[in-house]
């Protein structure tokens, strides 16, 4: 069932914060009074009960036959809360996250003990075991959270696996990656300079294009793994990519060639490798190249 506190499309940004925080705190004071009271209620000789999904000490339980039910919410870090609110809002309402322009990429995950290759690892596993769209959960051979330098400056987004990228759990090495890979050497770097996914991290059946509600489930993914790697420059390839993330309609044709501010990095949209190997003219290739020699000078300026 969808959560009635969230919006679904753009509207007023504040308007859907504030919605968003409210059914959030009422959903975790209800489930977190609900496990409580259950422990409380099956431990009273305990006499202290902890909080749900942590390990900090609560108050103490109400002795077994009082008639008090007070039991404390479990104690949320405000850390916690806002990444929570974080990958709701932009996951659910990209635009109006990227209108308010909260979420530029935060504190490093190192900066509390967790370094960016554990932080990426742990998002792989919880997307190996997703099974948010049923369909894709049910077709896929591997899921593909994406891969490279967790320090890079660019990252990379293109639309979803295709076969091979399926069998391997890679992105892009199927024929498109092989040209992305001469594309990111044209600009004198390696694929394993960079950070290469996805909006969608399993295949679409027969390489259809993502939904919107499936772009909308795997968007946390992405939006955690950007948050941890915090690119300066990112590379949309294609139109999936471009426009979910821009949340337009405009084509790729239009789009492509100029940067655009994404969440405190600069975004710059170019065709899709597979586009170009359809389109291999000279004409579609000279376009590609100078979005990246782009992407390479915006990478290369960043500080
Ligand atoms: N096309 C994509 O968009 N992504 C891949 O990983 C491979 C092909």
């Amino acid at each position: 069932m969808s959560d009635p506190h969230v919006p679904t499309d753009a509207c007023d940004p504040r308007a859907a914060l504030r919605s968003i925080a409210a059914g959030l705190r009422t959903r975790l004071e209800a489930e977190g009074r609900a496990g409580l009271a259950a422990v409380a209620k099956a431990m009273p000789e305990v006499g202290e009960t902890k909080g749900i999904g942590d390990n900090r000490e609560y108050p103490a339980a109400p002795a077994a036959g009082s008639n008090s039910t007070v039991v404390a919410p479990p104690a949320l870090t405000p850390e916690a809360v806002a990444a929570t609110i974080k990958a709701e809002l932009a996951g659910r309402a990209p635009a109006a996250a990227r209108t308010l322009d909260l979420f530029d990429f935060g504190s490093a995950p190192e900066e509390s003990g967790v370094s960016r290759e554990d932080a990426l690892a742990r998002i792989a596993a919880e997307v190996a075991a997703c099974d948010r769209c049923r369909e894709l959960a049910a077709g896929r051979t591997r899921t593909v959270p994406g891969q490279g330098d967790p320090y890079t400056k660019l990252v990379f987004i293109g639309e979803g696996p295709g076969e091979e990228e399926d069998r391997q759990g890679l992105a892009f090495v199927g024929r498109a990656g092989e040209l992305l890979t001469k594309m990111i050497e044209a600009i004198g770097l390696t694929r394993e300079q960079v950070f290469i996914g996805n909006i969608v991290k399993c295949r679409p059946p027969n390489n259809r294009t993502p939904m919107p509600d499936e772009e909308a489930n795997c968007m946390p993914y992405l939006s955690r793994q950007l948050e941890i790697i915090r690119p300066k420059v990112i590379c949309a390839l294609g139109g999936t990519a471009a426009k979910w993330l821009l949340q337009t309609h405009d084509g790729i044709t239009r789009l492509r060639g100029r940067f655009y501010p994404y969440r405190g990095a600069q975004f710059m949209p170019t065709f899709h490798p597979a586009y170009v190997l359809r389109n291999y003219t000279p004409d579609t290739r000279k376009k590609v190249y100078e979005d990246l020699l782009k992407v390479r000078a915006a990478m290369d300026a960043a500080v």
